[in-house]
């Protein structure tokens, strides 16, 4: 018997077993685009739900639909077939009750750290003194307070990821949407921005969708571990991600059962990631 099943136990667990709410739920989704005469099938039969205060992460090879699902999630694009909902209603426009973070981080270079993050709060029509303690809360939070009159050009890689989600948090979306949001980061400054995203989602009870396509982060904050893969991408494998709700992300190095995961995940998109040369 190969290694990975012992360890990789395929989700059978129903909403009602979690004895959560079903936030997110797609079913028989696909997406065609058309551009001009081309037509691109990035997904087919997705077939997931995701319930509240769940991290899930979509790991897979690029190319497979791990942004369209983002995407789709947050009312930016629609599907060509099956439906999306959220909350029970299918999605028909900008999702408010999300907040979309990417590798980049969109910072306005004019502006402070206080009026970055106060971006969103100024849309919304928040008044003066409100969106100033709203500011100073959001800046605590993300350990930025020594920080809220420096501009992004002045700030290390990991402040201004700090600032993107402080200011992604401003209006308090339910859900978080997150593209490959550390990609650019290093190592070590990855696994700390790991840490503080996973204690700070656990701490508000965000329901968090995490595109990755690095195998070792996506298992680390994942508590289930959604396989893409194919053209069209689809969803090959659904994983249970054995490991405690919480966790200290540094330590999951030295733990075996991350360890083997890792590596039976490694062995089932080993074939999609070979080079075409
Ligand atoms: P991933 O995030 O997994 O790398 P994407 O969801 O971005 O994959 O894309 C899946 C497929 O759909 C790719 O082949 C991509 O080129 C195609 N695609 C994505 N967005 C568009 C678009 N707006 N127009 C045409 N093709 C697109
Ligand atoms: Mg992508």
């Amino acid at each position: 018997m190969s290694s990975a099943k012992k360890i990789i136990n395929t989700v059978s667990v129903t909403p009602a077993e979690r004895e959560a709410e079903v936030v997110i739920s797609f079913s028989g989704v696909g997406k065609t685009f058309r551009a001009g005469a081309a037509v691109i099938q990035a997904t087919k039969d997705i077939n997931v739900d995701i319930c509240e205060g769940e991290i899930v992460t979509i790991v897979g090879p690029s190319g497979c639909g791990k942004s369209t699902m983002l995407n789709l999630t947050a009312g930016l694009l629609s599907p060509t077939v099956g439906t999306v909902k959220y909350r029970n209603v299918p999605i028909s426009d900008v999702n408010g009750r999300t907040g979309y973070m990417t590798q980049s981080d969109h910072l306005l270079p004019w502006r402070s750290v206080a009026g970055n993050i106060a971006v969103p709060l100024e849309i919304s029509g928040m008044g003066k003194t409100e969106r100033k303690a709203r500011v100073d809360e959001l800046a605590e939070l993300v350990g930025l307070t020594q920080f809220l009159n420096s501009y992004p050009s002045q700030l290390s890689g990991g402040m201004r990821k700090r600032a993107a989600l402080a200011r992604l948090l401003a209006y308090d979306p339910e859900t978080l949407l997150l593209d490959e949001p550390f990609a650019a980061l290093d190592a070590q400054l990855r696994i700390k921005m790991q840490t503080e995203l996973f204690q700070l989602s656990r701490r508000l009870k965000k329901t968090v969708l995490f595109v990755t396509h690095d195998i070792d982060e996506a298992v680390a904050l994942g508590d289930r571990c959604l396989v893409f893969s194919g053209r069209p991408g689809t969803i090959v494998k659904n994983i249970e991600v054995p490991l405690p709700r919480d966790r200290a992300i540094l330590a999951l190095r030295k733990d075996q059962t991350y360890q083997q995961l890792c590596s039976d995940l490694w062995d089932i998109l080993a074939p999609s990631m070979t080079v075409a040369h």
